[in-house]
């Protein structure tokens, strides 16, 4: 049933994942339960990596774009496929650092880095930091200097191209918390004053232009856009970029409304990004900088799905059908964030036609509390098991203890079996850091 061999219906028509039933999955560790198939996160990874290598001779790196899902277990996995990874806060960089991950892989991003989150990248020797504020070019300038050390640096530049799925929009003046525009000179001018710091050796540029994108034009216009721009900067400033990081964005499945796109199709994103590099290269000049890319979503988004158990169900009559399960917004808050669309199946009745169109609605205290609003489903009936997929990406990363509900557990699967990479919260967990002051007591 699936093009990419993650999830398949078997024998006893349940839906497996990564070769794991989800009916046991869900006996063995309970719901809601973030499962992962391992083979699809290595099969992404390896297709970036291999592009970068047999069409751009290996002179790059895929860096991981961590936020999409960020535990110890992932860093490990990205070490042994031979990527780096990029963080953009001290907590995701101490989860790679305990993961034993090489911090010379890792590049730091954030448009506020705090001076502890700045210190710390220091100190743990952060391979590149791209610099998006001039007041952290000063802090870390300050870093590097009492550590007698020089820092490598990107700046990260807006090219003006802002893509959508299905399009890109170019701004002239963009407005945005991350980069400096091109428009305007403000990129040029950011570049000028690294360059004046002894402490920081400026590598090249950063751009991320949006996510969730299938349109392969959106990276070449920005790859053609930064590339321009650094020939302008080689004319004013005699600075020729040695490094270019063209950021994340690949777009994933999450319904037929959008594309599906096999593993080996990824590799044509990255081509034509390559392509669109040595073309402009060829035309300014320019010595071919290293390449380096940061898919999140598209490494993880597809290789994770989320398994509940349907707890209650409300039909309002003539209006709509809510089918509760033991999750919501406080393991996956896309739906309330952006009204994200996803694709939903009863695990343990994979092979039953749809028949309604429900709300599959959280347990939280919110109406607005839903996974989504029109999904095709068996007539569900307590107790089923209702997987929600391509829940990989922004889903345990964004997941709270609102209401003190806890976040579920995760699980990686790799040939059939299922082990924990993040353990189920406890009760415990969600009153450690509160305190009582004497006064109340
Ligand atoms: C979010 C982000 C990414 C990853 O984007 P995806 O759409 O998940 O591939 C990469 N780089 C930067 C700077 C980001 O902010």
């Amino acid at each position: 049933m699936n093009f990419r061999e993650t999830l398949k219906i078997n024998e006893k028509g349940h839906l497996s994942i990564g070769g794991a039933d989800c009916v046991d999955l869900v006996r063995e560790f309970g719901s809601p339960l973030y499962v992962y198939d391992e083979a699809h996160i290595r099969n992404m990874m390896r297709i970036y990596r291999e592009t970068i290598e047999e069409e751009y001779g290996g002179n790059g790196l895929v860096l991981y774009a961590s936020k999409a899902f960020s535990c110890e277990a992932m860093y490990a996995i990205a070490k042994s496929e031979r990527i780096g990874a990029d963080v953009v806060s001290g907590g995701e960089l101490y989860t790679a650092m305990q993961a034993g991950f090489p911090a010379k892989d890792i590049c730091m991003h954030g448009n506020n880095k705090l001076p502890q989150e700045i210190s710390y990248a220091l100190d743990c020797g952060v391979g590149l930091i791209v610099v998006d504020a001039y007041s952290e070019a000063d802090r870390i300038e300050a870093e590097a200097e009492k550590r007698g050390a020089i820092q490598d640096v990107l700046i990260r530049i807006n090219p003006g191209v802002e893509a959508h799925t299905h399009a890109y929009v170019q701004t002239a003046t963009p407005d945005s918390k991350f980069g400096f525009p091109i428009a305007g000179g403000e990129a040029e001018k950011i570049a000028a004053y690294v360059l004046t710091k002894k402490h920081l050796r400026l590598l090249g540029y950063h751009c991320h232009i949006g996510s969730q994108i299938f349109e392969k034009q959106s990276f070449v216009l920005a790859a053609e856009k930064c590339l321009k721009f650094a020939a302008d900067v080689k004319k004013t400033l005699n600075f020729a970029p040695h490094v270019l990081n063209f950021g994340g964005g690949f777009g994933v499945w999450y319904t037929d409304a959008d594309e599906k796109i096999p593993v080996e199709g990824y590799r044509t994103y990255l081509s034509a990004l390559i392509s669109a590099v040595k073309k402009a290269c060829a035309e300014y000049h320019l010595e071919l900088p290293r390449l380096l890319i940061e898919p999140g979503r598209s490494i993880v988004a597809e290789a994770g799905i989320t398994l509940y158990t349907v707890g209650a169900i409300k039909e309002i009559p003539g209006i709509r059908k809510y089918i509760a399960i033991d999750g919501g917004m406080f393991e996956n808050p896309r739906f309330c964030l952006y009204r994200s669309k996803y694709t939903a199946m009863l695990a343990n009745r994979a092979t039953e036609p749809c028949t309604e169109r429900v709300s599959l609605a959280g347990k939280c205290c919110e109406s607005g509390d839903l996974i989504g609003d029109d999904f095709n489903l068996p007539a569900a009936r307590l107790g089923d098991i209702v997987a929600v997929l391509t829940t990989g990406a922004y889903n345990y990363s964004m997941a709270s203890n609102y209401n003190r509900n806890l976040i579920p557990p995760a699980v990686l699967v790799h040939e059939g079996k299922a082990e924990y990479i993040v353990r189920p919260q406890t009760y415990e967990d969600l009153v450690r850091a509160d305190v009582i002051p004497a006064r109340l007591k």
